[in-house]
């Protein structure tokens, strides 16, 4: 029998992962409903070719967004959700998701970052999991789960980062980098907004979080390591010092298709390592130095609570804006330390506070751009 899959989100660099995973595997995967924000056309052309029942156009139901979303996900009656949106906007969809009772496969890392604490209580008390879709996390995930969901003790969580495609570079030689440079990565190719986060190596600040709230972790329990080919997707260290790691090649299928068959694994016709040819690792310790925003994160992780959220939005904007060429590349670590060594610790007690902090620092964001014209 095939695994009735809903797909937030079918447009976009991981939707269309995961499109190609049910391509390859027909007989294994069929999506029953899916939804798109702007290409409602392209979504259409998608569920031609898919068959999929249910559509539906999120930009159309903003106003009422948590009644009409809770319908479609109904209707579609699937056994896994795939959370695909980018950004802070995703967060209101893990959240439906999880309250309709639905297994949440989550590529949508803002929504750890912003609301882990709330998400993983949500999905306890409704008795369904949170599968991440992150590889770096999918890979923690498949060294320390069980297949009911209890994690093993570890000592340390090693964070592989591929360093982005400025890796290696000063700061004064990317203050200046060109849209198109920033988005050209060397390992994995996906939507514009994660790409400018790996440039920054914000991306690795946010799975810094992310990694934390998922397993548990504390700071100084997780460490960053640069790993430029991407097939050490993290490792985890155990008390006696010995290290697992995940290796594949580098696919976001991977890390879906992990998700959507859990808690067994099964052949979905994926690329394989191949060892009779030669393979170089290599691993290097990050440069805070000329990537700031991993020094900036460290402050936040000591602070957690209302920090994440802070970072991930005022990132969010400074990210946009770098896109619609209105600031300059270095600017982005720049304010983004400006706007969070501003802040105060507040304790998060409750999802509107954290959609009210969310939403002031993209307003005060949006103004500190301002001054710099
Ligand atoms: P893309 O920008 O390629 O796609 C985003 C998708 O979300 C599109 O389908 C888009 O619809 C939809 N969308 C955008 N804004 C909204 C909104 N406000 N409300 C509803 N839907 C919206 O992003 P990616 O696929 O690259 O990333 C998706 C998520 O997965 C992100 O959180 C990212 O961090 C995470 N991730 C991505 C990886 C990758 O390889 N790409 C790797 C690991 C994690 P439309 O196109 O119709 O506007
Ligand atoms: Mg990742």
């Amino acid at each position: 029998v095939k695994k009735k899959i809903i797909l937030c989100g079918a447009t976009g660099s991981i939707g269309k992962s995961a499109l190609e995973l049910v391509r390859k595997n027909p007989e294994k995967f069929a999506i029953v409903g899916a939804t798109a924000h702007r290409n409602f056309a392209e979504l259409k052309k998608i569920a031609a070719e898919f068959e999929i029942k249910n559509l539906l156009d999120t930009k159309k139901i903003a106003e009422n967004f948590p009644k009409k979303f809770g319908e479609f996900l109904k209707k579609c009656d699937a056994e896994i959700a795939i959370n695909a949106v980018s950004g802070f906007s995703g967060l209101k969809f893990s959240l439906e998701i999880l309250r309709q009772k639905i297994p949440l496969a989550l590529a949508n890392k803002e929504s750890i970052v912003a609301a882990g604490k709330f998400l993983q209580k949500m999905a306890a008390e409704n008795s369904v999991p949170i599968l991440p879709v992150d590889s770096e996390h999918s890979a923690i995930f498949q060294i320390l789960a069980d297949e009911n969901f209890q994690l093993k003790k570890f000592q340390k969580i090693i964070l592989t980062c591929s360093g982005g495609p400025f890796f290696g570079k000063n700061f004064s030689e990317i203050k200046n980098a060109k849209i198109s440079a920033a988005l050209a990565h060397p390992n994995w190719k996906m939507g514009a907004k994660i790409s400018i986060d790996s440039a920054t190596l914000a991306n690795k600040c946010l799975e810094f979080f992310e990694a934390m709230q998922l397993f548990s972790a504390r700071k100084n329990q997780i460490e960053i390591v640069i790993h430029r080919e991407s097939i050490v997707h993290s490792a985890v260290e155990f008390r006696d010092g010995s290290i697992f790691a995940q290796l594949s090649p580098p696919s976001m299928q991977s890390p879906i298709a992990f998700a959507l068959n859990f808690p067994r694994r099964k052949n979905c016709h994926l690329p394989r390592l191949d060892f009779s040819k030669k393979l170089n690792l290599s691993f290097f310790p990050p440069d805070k130095k000329n990537f700031p925003l991993l020094e900036i994160a460290d402050f936040c992780a000591e602070k957690m609570e209302n920090f994440p959220i802070i970072f991930n939005a005022a990132n969010e904007i400074l990210v946009e804006n770098f896109l619609a060429e209105k600031i300059n590349f270095g600017k982005i670590p720049e304010i983004l330390k400006k706007i969070i060594f501003a802040e105060k610790l507040e304790k998060i007690n409750s999802l509107e506070k954290i959609f009210e902090i969310d939403k002031k620092i993209r307003e005060k964001t949006r103004d500190e751009i301002a001054k710099n014209f």
